[in-house]
């Protein structure tokens, strides 16, 4: 079986070839431009791979309603050009075969529900800590789309005792993703996160935020499995810090032992690794195909 995938990314696109297992034979990477140029260069990647279908799992917010007249678009984004631009009927144009269409961060989901941390599980959450904060849901054995879909990265937050830093969403400023994606690390201490030493008090900090983000939504959607991806999440220091963050804040009133004994294997780092964005695009492929 080959199944095309793609992971479109704000800043770069990754487009491969892999199959049912999850297994990724092929792939390239290049950077995102404008939309025709950027989508000329997928569709020559996949032309004559003989491919049965494609799973596109993109930055967004995205139109993924298949009723809607602008199903498959890319809707309100600031990035230039892509506002407003068909992308799965460019695909549709080139390649007649069933397609995937989903969040970035829905795909991941699904990818790590399929092959990954969440292998088994009906349900899990996907985060994604990198230059936006996202967040997929998949419940009873389904991803969650709802009226648009779920676009967690910007719930609001509760401060930080000693943080003073007012925020950078474009939107609400002091949102999740405003006071925790790498922009705002990088913005609050003058420094790249990654160039933040282990023991450096951003991680405190950022560990609040992640963990207040995380207690409301074990609240609310009592997922299986909490995954936590993107560039912030190298930060492996972070884990232990968001694992007491939340403990502390449901303070005990999730009744599980998955919460209050063994939330190290609860909250994990993605399974896939750094392949889980490519793998949740694979596996929104083979699930197109299977529906046919
Ligand atoms: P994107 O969100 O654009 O798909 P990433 O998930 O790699 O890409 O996230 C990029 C963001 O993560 C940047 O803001 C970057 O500064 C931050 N970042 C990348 N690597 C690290 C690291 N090792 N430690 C802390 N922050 C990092
Ligand atoms: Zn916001």
């Amino acid at each position: 079986m080959r199944i095309g995938a793609i992971e479109a990314g704000g800043t770069k696109f990754v487009c491969g070839i892999g199959n049912e297992k999850g297994e990724i034979a092929e792939r390239i990477s290049f950077p995102t431009e404008q939309p025709e140029p950027t989508l000329r260069q997928a569709v020559d990647f996949f032309r004559d791979k003989g491919v049965e279908a494609i799973g596109v799992g993109s930055f967004g917010p995205l139109d993924i309603d298949p009723a809607s007249p602008t199903y498959g678009y890319v809707t309100t984004t600031p990035k230039p050009g892509w506002s407003g631009y068909s992308f799965l009927g460019a695909l549709r144009e080139a390649f007649d075969v069933p397609f995937g269409w989903d969040t970035d961060v829905n795909a991941a989901a699904l990818g790590e529900a399929t092959w990954g941390a969440a292998k088994g599980l009906d349900s899990c959450v996907y985060y994604t800590i990198g230059t936006g904060v996202g967040v997929g849901v998949y419940a009873e054995g389904k991803l969650v789309h709802g009226l648009v879909h779920p676009e967690g990265g910007h719930v609001l937050t509760r401060r930080h005792a000693k943080d003073d830093f007012a925020g950078c969403c474009p939107y609400h400023g002091d949102c999740l993703e405003g006071m925790a994606a790498g922009p705002a690390i990088e913005k609050r201490w003058g420094k790249k996160g990654s160039e933040l030493p282990s023991d450096h008090p951003a991680w405190e900090i950022e560990a609040f935020y992640i963990g207040q983000a995380l207690a409301g939504t074990i609240l609310l959607l009592s997922p299986k499995k909490v995954i936590l991806g993107g560039g912030v999440m190298h930060q492996k220091q972070l884990f232990p810090l968001i694992h007491a963050e939340v403990k502390k804040n449901l303070n005990g009133y999730v009744n599980s032992k998955t919460v209050l004994e063994q939330i190290e294997d609860y909250i994990v780092p993605p399974g896939l690794g750094d392949n889980a964005g490519l793998a949740g695009s694979l596996a929104l492929g083979l699930a197109a195909l299977q529906r046919g």
